[in-house]
């Protein structure tokens, strides 16, 4: 059986005249029709929007669901045939949720280059670190010359916790320490809706202003002549 249309899907749920679930589905679906037609397949039951990828066949492995029911909204998401993750909606916001769901739905897993798993839990960081998992990019360019158990000096470093170093505190602890203040009340963090500043290591600043974050690696270095 060939994919639904957008506007096959559509005229089945306008059909359901007496249905409001249907109605109120047939709404959704008709404004995120200009964004998403040529992307995901929108199938549809009486009370459910299903949306899927293309050349995904039943039973589908990734997919968006919305129910409906008395002005309220539940999306859900699927990947890789597990629920990853189930949000409400009211009719003000459904819109730009399930714009979100179909974003995620359509952009592939971030797999690290280095080892090629996927990239989760620094998924945020993804650019910062290279397109690698923090660990892989760490132990990749940071971790020498170090045995790959042993805590570092590079800052941030993921063996901390099995073969933790004594470390002596160093001139550069007090920068960093002005620069966590200065960048608390830098211009660019006074307009940012969401701050976050982590210390990843004895050097290594992640600061999070809004979308977007910055890595700050402050080391010691002979002077050049
Ligand atoms: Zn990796
Ligand atoms: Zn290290």
């Amino acid at each position: 059986m060939p994919d639904p249309t957008w506007q096959a899907s559509l005229d089945f749920l306008r059909d359901l005249h007496g249905i409001s679930a249907a109605q109120v589905n047939a709404i959704t679906l008709a404004q995120a029709r200009d964004r998403w037609q040529h992307a995901v397949i929108a199938r549809t039951s009486m009370h459910d929007l299903l949306f899927t990828l293309p050349g995904d066949g039943y039973p589908f492995t990734s997919s968006v669901r919305v129910q409906s029911a008395n002005g309220r909204y539940v999306l859900l998401r699927w990947e890789n045939d597990r629920l990853v993750e189930e949000k409400t909606a009211e009719v003000e916001t459904i819109d730009a949720l399930l714009d979100t769901f179909l974003e995620r739905l359509t952009s592939p897993t971030l797999t690290c280059r280095h080892c090629g798993r996927p990239v989760v839990v620094s998924a945020e960081q993804f650019e910062v670190f290279e397109r690698m998992h923090y660990n892989c990019f760490h132990h990749l360019f940071e971790h020498d010359p170090f045995d790959p158990d042993e805590e570092c000096i590079a800052g941030g470093c993921p063996s901390a916790s099995i073969g933790p170093a004594i470390r002596r505190e160093e001139p550069r602890d007090s920068i960093v320490e002005e620069l966590i203040d200065d960048l608390a009340v830098s211009k660019l963090g006074a307009q940012s809706a969401a701050v976050r500043i982590e210390r990843r290591g004895p050097g290594m600043l992640a600061v999070t202003f809004g979308a977007s974050t910055y890595l700050i690696s402050v080391r010691a270095e002979p002077r050049q002549r």
